[in-house]
């Protein structure tokens, strides 16, 4: 009896950890050949926070992570439109955090390992393809060197990520993830932390944004901390963009020029981007919803189900809350298809609901219409737009993308504290 997990990412790992949390054998597949923290800054909402102190994390993200504070808009001349509580202070009983993607991954992947042991992550095995038999998932594996195997289970959960293998055979026509035309341009740099120290800003409009957060505290000898920064630019859509690789250097000259402007006197954004050692280049690319994303034994999960735009700061989260439910599910009907056909009926529409809401009102949608009324210059940003009508879209992206305030406090448990498998006799 296993749960079969191709994908050691992030979503992947927090699968693992919720199987053995409650007594789930399983085995996770990672192409990776070994597993190494790539990636910059990421957030992590309350709601997901929730789900990785159930796991027992709380120290080991105060460890690798943040607590974040607020979160504010601007315009690209500076000047504040918006800000907000987050986490705690917001009202939430579970923080939000800023971390290094990398640094969380691992950390993750530590966990697993000494929960579960050394064999329960085997990297270097790309899964290739899926089947089933009467009883059985069959998982098709092919490793570096040029082996094949499968190995057999009860379900096989595709966390393999934008690229899913396993979603491109359940979708075999479906094309390359959807470019908006966007380009993110991404680094970290060591510098000084900015307003309340855990801040994260809004910078800008659609076209040219610039976002920044630090995401370690300060070191107490240099005040330094690392800062990460994303630049969003919109560049001329007859370009052919870069295939997505999270792991693409850039070149600065692409697109530091736009963001000269980008200097306050308690940012200097070009200078964070000319300090950083390492900057990476990732197009904006979503995935159209899907109708379906289980087959019979095989399900997806994470990005490989519902990879939408980065601006709700929850892609993480989302495959996080993935991974729960999938495991609340388990526990009620097995490791059966009605399991997975379960989730897939309560994730999927939630789901695609965010995918679309990103590509066109995300939380930042604030900053366009503020630009579009003023070009971002104004005396009272009250005579632009009312506080009121900032507070309803903040608080209604929130809820739909399953992390209002009321929504996230007031919801039981995904999986009870004491909660134990019982496999069916
Ligand atoms: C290297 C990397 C760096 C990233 N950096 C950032 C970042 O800086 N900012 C950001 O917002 N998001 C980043 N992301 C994406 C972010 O991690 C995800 O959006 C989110 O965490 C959901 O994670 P996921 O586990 O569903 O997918 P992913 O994080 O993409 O993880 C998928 C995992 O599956 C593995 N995999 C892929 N194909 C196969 C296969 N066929 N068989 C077995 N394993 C497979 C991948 O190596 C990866 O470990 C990054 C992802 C990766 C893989």
């Amino acid at each position: 009896m296993t749960v079969l997990i191709a994908g050691g990412g992030i979503s992947g790992l927090a699968l693992a950890l919720s199987c053995h949390q409650v007594g789930i054998p399983f085995q996770v597949f990672e192409s990776a050949a070994r597993m190494r923290p790539l990636g910059v800054g990421i957030n992590l909402q309350p709601s997901a926070v929730r789900e990785l102190f159930a796991l027992g994390l709380e120290d080991r993200l105060d460890e690798v992570g943040i607590r974040l504070k607020d979160y504010g808009f601007y315009t690209k001349k500076g000047l504040h439109v918006w800000t907000e509580p987050r986490g705690h202070d917001a009202g939430y009983d579970w923080p939000a955090y800023s971390v290094h993607r990398g640094r969380l991954h691992m950390m993750l992947y530590d966990e697993v390992i000494r929960r579960a042991g050394p064999d329960a992550v085997q990297t270097g095995w790309k899964a290739t393809g899926f089947a089933q038999e009467d009883n059985a998932a069959v998982l098709s594996l092919s490793s570096r060197d040029g082996q094949s195997k499968t190995v057999r289970g009860d379900v096989i959960i595709g966390a393999d990520g934008i690229h899913s293998a396993i979603r491109s055979q359940m979708q075999p026509q479906e094309a390359a993830p959807k470019w908006s035309g966007a380009v993110l341009w991404r680094g970290t740099t060591q510098a000084k932390p900015f307003l309340s120290g855990a801040s994260m800003v809004l910078i800008g409009h659609e076209g040219l944004r610039f976002v920044s957060y630090p995401i370690s505290a300060p070191d107490p000898q240099t005040e330094l901390a690392t800062i990460n920064w994303i630049c969003n630019l919109q560049v001329d859509k007859a370009d052919a963009f870069r295939k997505e690789d999270y792991s693409r250097a850039a070149n600065l000259d692409d697109f530091l020029p736009a963001f000269e402007q980008i200097k306050f006197d308690w940012l200097d954004a070009p200078a964070l981007i000319r300090a950083t050692d390492e900057v990476f280049e990732y197009p904006m690319v979503d995935r159209d919803p899907l109708d379906s994303w289980t087959v019979g034994r095989t399900t997806l999960m994470g990005d490989a189900a519902h990879a939408a735009y980065p601006v709700g700061s929850n892609g993480a989260g989302a495959g996080i809350t993935d991974a729960r439910k999938l495991v609340a599910r388990f526990l009620q009907h097995g490791l059966t298809e009605d399991a997975l056909q379960a989730y897939e009926a309560e994730m999927l529409p939630a789901t695609s609901k965010i995918i679309l809401m990103n590509r066109s009102a995300g939380p930042d949608k604030i900053l366009d219409v503020v630009e579009q009324r003023c070009g971002g210059q104004f005396e009272r940003i009250e005579d632009v737009i009312p506080h009121a009508e900032m507070a309803e879209h903040a608080a209604a992206y929130k809820r739909a993308a399953g992390y209002g305030i009321a929504e996230t406090n007031d919801a039981p448990p995904i999986i009870p504290a004491d909660a134990r498998f019982t496999p069916a006799v």
